[in-house]
């Protein structure tokens, strides 16, 4: 078959049409579009689909971008001109509970997946907020869940199929196309090829995941972060800690504790999780955070190691990301205290 055939089959929503600002804009996870855009958006639906795009691509020149789930905060889906090929069709979640592996869909969402997994028993380290896709979140390198224990989630990729720009489809993994595999973890927008599906190793689910939170007057916020900083030397990799920073715009509303008008509308709020398989290993996996951060540092909300199930750990989280608005967002490793790194 030619390669015009072949694109020829693949639906396209092209400038000018009805749906096109729609299919360029409603899959961003802040609907917002940031510059110029595309001549035209693409459905493949198989890996011979994509094969054709690639190929037609190469011959004319047309540039291509991808979009899994459409969670890049600056939307790199979205470029001046070319063809954004939009992965949704690839959502496919087939779980191998004797090998504890799953062959999953790049535009998968994490929240979807986690759902999947918990109901067969088990897990994988799925971003804290569920809606991006696993196609831009694996490739990035993924911080997820009990990543102290999991590691970051590009660990847990056993192989990938990659159609490339040649209009090959390959395996990498560590021992076939090695260094294509040594990409999936970071590269992010800057990966060389359209991956189709991730076979990932999975985990047992954790039995007794655990959930403490307090919200303090953002004033107090350095005894805060000597507190925390003090209390992580000692955590086990079982127990994350956030920390968040928050004014009175916070989507999930201001802090109120019991309505009461004192409440601070300026916070500082630290989050907790455990994951382990007993209650008893989850009070002593928590016991470095039980002194506080000193007598006299009222905490306005407290929730005190509540049972928490594992795909409803991004709820919270993703009430704090609603539509409509723009974010600023970076990450860095630091080996240095809290307090050292707050400004
Ligand atoms: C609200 C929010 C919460 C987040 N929370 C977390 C978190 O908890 N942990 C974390 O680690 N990250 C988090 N992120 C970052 C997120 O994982 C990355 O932005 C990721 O790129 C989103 O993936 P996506 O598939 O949804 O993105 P898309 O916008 O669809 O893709 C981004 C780019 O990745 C590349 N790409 C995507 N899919 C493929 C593919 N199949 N093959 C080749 N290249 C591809 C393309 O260049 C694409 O343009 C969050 C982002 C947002 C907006």
């Amino acid at each position: 078959m030619s390669d015009s055939v072949g694109t020829a089959r693949v639906r396209r929503v092209a400038r000018g049409d009805d749906a096109y600002d729609t299919a360029v804009r409603d899959p961003l996870f802040n609907r917002l579009v940031p510059g110029g855009t595309p001549d035209a958006v693409a459905y493949p639906q198989s890996e011979a689909d994509l094969v054709a795009l690639v190929s037609a691509a190469r011959d004319s020149g047309e540039k291509l971008a991808l979009r899994s789930g459409g969670h890049s905060w600056v939307a790199a889906s979205v470029r001046e001109d070319g063809l954004l090929v939009d992965l949704q069709a690839f959502d496919q979640v087939v779980i191998d509970t004797t090998a504890r592996t799953a062959a999953v869909g790049p535009a998968v969402r994490g929240g979807e997946l986690g759902q999947a997994l918990v109901a067969v028993d088990l897990a994988f380290p799925v971003g804290h907020c569920g809606r991006p896709g696993i196609g831009g979140f694996l490739l990035g390198g993924g911080l997820g869940l009990n990543w102290g224990q999991w590691l970051p989630s590009c660990f847990s990729i056993r192989s990938m199929r990659v159609v490339l720009a040649s209009g090959e489809v390959v395996t990498a993994s560590a021992t076939q196309n090695p260094d294509l595999f040594w990409l999936a973890r970071g590269s992010g927008p800057g990966f060389p090829g359209i991956v189709t599906e991730f076979e990932l190793d999975l985990r047992p689910l954790p039995r007794d995941i655990r959930l403490s939170s307090w919200v303090f007057d953002l004033a107090q916020v350095e005894a805060v972060a000597e507190w925390v900083s003090r209390a992580v030397r000692a955590l086990p990799a079982s127990v994350e800690v956030s920390v968040v920073l928050q004014g009175p715009e916070r989507p999930d509303g201001p802090a109120t504790a019991g309505g009461d008008t004192d409440a601070p509308t300026h916070v500082v709020g630290v989050v907790a999780i455990s994951y382990t398989d007993t209650e008893a290993e989850a009070r002593e996996a928590f016991a470095a955070l039980d002194e506080g951060p000193g007598t006299g540092i009222r905490s306005w909300e407290h929730t005190d190691r509540v049972r928490v199930a594992f795909d409803e750990l991004h709820v919270g989280v993703d009430a704090t990301y609603p539509d409509g608005h723009r974010y600023l967002a970076d990450t860095f490793w630091s080996p240095r205290d809290l307090g050292d790194l707050l400004p």
